[in-house]
């Protein structure tokens, strides 16, 4: 029998996204509508559903679907929103912020996953994703302010260059710590203030790059 995705979509939100505190009704929306098996290898498909980060090519991952929730959930994206995304990786995320804002512009280190990303976001009509191959520990000055950034790797500590690319009333949220183990920061910037608040522990890959890790 083919499997019900969006069958598998809707238990998702049901049994991991809500009873871990995801309430934010668009962002809940989102999640039932984007199809997360496209942007796994084939051989996965099957698996997209299921509450972990799987692996996709050189030795990336997809995240867990909590993760892509809270990340967006603490993101607060408002529908007129410009937001920065590090770590294009599958375009899961970046796909899922594009139905949310009004521009999604999204860096990876990586070529081969960008070009394959950028294959699923034209299959799937995504047509306010704006990508780039490069460092993007140090942000993406072009297009800066933005009211929001998301690092989908794991950082040392949060990057200057990310905090200074941020507008007023802007939500930056990036994992940092060593590189096995980091707690998810927010931070929130007012004026010249930023506030920062310490939220749910996680394992990411490293951010690879010149505010990030040194690569092998
Ligand atoms: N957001 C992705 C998704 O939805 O599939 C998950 C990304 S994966 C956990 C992290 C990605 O960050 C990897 O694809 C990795 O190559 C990329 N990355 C690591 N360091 C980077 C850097 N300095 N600039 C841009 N991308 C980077």
């Amino acid at each position: 029998l083919p499997i019900d995705y969006r069958q598998a979509r809707l238990r998702m939100v049901e049994q991991q996204l809500i009873p871990r505190g995801i309430t934010d009704p668009r962002v809940l929306e989102t999640f039932r509508e984007v199809p997360r098996h496209r942007f796994v290898d084939s051989a996965l498909e099957a698996q997209a559903y299921t509450d972990r980060a799987l692996p996709i090519s050189h030795g990336q991952t997809i995240s867990q679907p909590y993760m892509v929730a809270v990340m967006t959930q603490y993101l607060a994206p408002g529908p007129q929103d410009r937001i920065l995304e590090i770590g294009t990786g599958s375009g899961y995320q970046a796909a899922i912020l594009s139905r949310l804002v009004r521009t999604v512009f999204t860096v990876e280190r990586v070529p081969e996953l960008a070009a394959q990303a950028k294959q699923v976001f034209a299959d799937l009509r995504v047509t306010n994703v704006i990508h780039r191959v490069g460092d993007g520990s140090r942000g993406w000055a072009q297009y800066a302010p933005y009211d929001g950034i998301v690092v989908t790797a794991g950082a040392p500590h949060v990057p200057a260059s990310l905090r200074a690319q941020l507008a007023d009333k802007g939500r930056l949220v990036v994992p940092t710590g060593s590189r096995g183990s980091q707690m998810l920061q927010i931070i929130r910037r007012e004026g010249n203030t930023f506030r920062e608040e310490s939220a749910v522990p996680c394992v990411f890959v490293p951010l690879v790059g010149e505010e990030g890790w040194a690569g092998e």
